[in-house]
């Protein structure tokens, strides 16, 4: 953190839908192996922010740079291929396939032509592989379940452990714990912070409660604007802030 170029930046980027402005002139940089959460009440442009860091979006104006290059409006996968892996507001399983199944269908993905060359050594990793990131999400005594049957919670787990198959050196998490039960969002606010240990982190999440004790820095969206930014305190303490937060 700190000195450190920023693994991710934007410049004063936005997004309008017609002529509603979702998102305007936001300049933000994301540090190296933190945590950084994006927070704000319900259509402060939260999503439509982390859309346009995850390449899943293009903005209608600004720029958006990774570990130093201009990545602005590039295709979705070419994101993914640079290391961004992402993970959306919503659930997104194979839910007839077993929890392993879904694990193996992200590393499948990535098997590259010396792979082929070699199907029964690359069948063999791909298989602890896939019990490694089980391990990792918390979802190694659910295996052999099908997705569909695992509990919300479990399922975002999950959808997680798809992300990181791609080994991803920047992982996106879109309200990872939305409709989650306090201990579902416990476990999962602890997945996190573990799962920072080895990759930067940004987390988009609703409740600023949840995010004060695990973030290195947070931003504060309102209205599509750059409402506050800075370490939990100084946000916490922030008059601005205060008053969009208050009563919740
Ligand atoms: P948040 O995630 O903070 O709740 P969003 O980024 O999803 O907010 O939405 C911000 C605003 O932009 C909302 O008013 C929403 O209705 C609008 N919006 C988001 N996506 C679209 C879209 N595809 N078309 C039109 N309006 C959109
Ligand atoms: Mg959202």
């Amino acid at each position: 953190v700190s000195t450190e170029r920023p693994i991710l930046r934007t410049k004063g980027v936005g997004r309008t839908f017609g002529k509603f402005v979702a998102l305007n002139n936001i300049s933000a940089e994301f540090s190296k192996g933190a945590i950084t959460s994006i927070i704000g009440p319900n259509g402060a442009g939260k999503s439509t922010y982390f859309n346009l860091l995850s390449g899943a979006l293009r903005p209608s104006s600004g720029s958006v740079e990774f570990e130093g290059r201009d990545v602005t409006g590039l295709p979705q996968h070419r994101f993914a291929h640079m290391g961004i892996a992402k993970s959306f507001q919503i659930t997104n399983v194979f839910p007839q396939l077993s929890t392993r199944e879904n694990i193996r269908i992200g590393l499948q993905a990535l098997v590259s032509r010396y792979d082929m060359w070699r199907p029964r050594a690359r069948h063999t990793e791909l298989i602890e592989q896939a019990d490694e990131l089980l391990a990792l999400v918390g979802l190694w005594e659910a295996r052999e379940r099908t997705a569909k049957t695992l509990a919300h919670g479990e399922q975002r787990a999950l959808e997680i452990g798809m992300a990181l198959a791609s080994r991803p050196r920047l992982l996106l998490l879109d309200e990872p714990t939305a409709g989650m039960s306090p201990e579902e969002t416990r476990i999962m606010m602890d997945l996190i912070v573990k799962l920072a240990r080895e990759r930067t982190v940004i987390l988009v999440e609703h409740k600023m409660k949840l995010v004060l004790g695990i973030s290195d820095r947070i931003l504060v969206l309102h209205h599509g604007e750059l409402l506050a930014e800075g370490t939990p305190s100084e946000v916490r303490q922030n008059e601005a802030v205060k008053r969009v937060y208050l009563g919740q």
